[in-house]
């Protein structure tokens, strides 16, 4: 079904963005395209858009009844969210919990060190630029974000982190890492905007201890590790059973 929608107002690689009845939302469909490593490697994976669509709403109604202020409104079809229109702040905010994915390519840290407190990185949101992780003086260079702002978005996304964390933990999952995207809607007030998927996160299962088995995100697909589909349907499973 899709639901009524204005004008496309925007194509990413996994949503496109529709204007809605009031010019204050916006409406976004999730795409059944899978792409990895900057969009070098593509596929169309069956039931995708659904799946992310429905796991990031489940994690948003959480996070909003946690009291965090989120872009989404309400569900309008099985892969069509409803969400607050926000300017997007051009900037990626990666929290790790446990090294892996690129921490490891970069940096000497073993794959599976226990990251505590949380890493916290930002990176600059630029496919062209290969998304560039930033030093705080380029931040400061760049002029995006207030000072204040930048210690808003930690807290955020901190707070962002623990109450997934304890979520995931309860339905034997393992938050390893995740990223979110931020923005601002018109009363200038910050908002975790984007999805939360397995797209965006790395999830372990803890009922699986096979280093390749329980890995339920988008490794799967980026690893051609087979069942992606699979376990994107456990991860919306367990999410949905609580
Ligand atoms: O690749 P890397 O290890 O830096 O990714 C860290 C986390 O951020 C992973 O969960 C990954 O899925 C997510 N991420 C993302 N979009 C990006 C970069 C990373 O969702 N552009």
């Amino acid at each position: 079904m899709t639901p009524d929608h204005g004008s496309l107002l925007y194509e990413g690689k996994a949503k496109r963005v529709f204007s809605a009845d009031q010019p204050d939302r916006v409406l976004v469909e999730f795409k059944n395209d899978a792409t990895a490593f900057n969009a070098l490697k593509r596929a169309e994976l069956e039931g995708k858009g659904r799946l992310n669509c429905q796991i990031s709403a489940r994690l948003f109604e959480m996070l909003e009844r946690e009291g965090v202020p989120t872009h989404y409104l309400g569900l309008a079809a099985e892969t069509w969210m409803l969400v607050q229109h926000v300017d997007v702040i051009p900037l990626e905010v990666v929290i790790r919990n446990v090294a892996t994915g690129s921490l490891c390519q970069q940096t000497p840290i073993a794959a599976g060190t226990e990251l505590s407190p949380a890493l916290l990185d930002l990176y600059y949101k630029d496919d062209n630029l290969g998304d560039p992780l930033l030093s705080e003086s380029r931040l400061q260079l760049l002029g995006l974000i207030s000072s204040q702002q930048r210690l808003e978005i930690e807290q955020l996304a901190r707070r962002v982190n623990q109450l997934l964390l304890s979520f995931f933990e309860s339905l034997d999952l393992l938050l390893v890492d995740f990223k979110l995207e931020l923005g601002l809607n018109r009363a200038g007030t910050l908002l975790v905007a984007d999805e939360i998927s397995p797209d965006t996160c790395r999830l372990w299962d803890h009922r699986n201890s096979d280093p390749q088995a329980r890995i339920l995100d988008k490794d799967r697909f980026r690893q051609d590790l087979g069942g992606v589909i699979e376990a994107y349907g456990e991860i919306l499973k367990r999410v949905q059973g609580v």
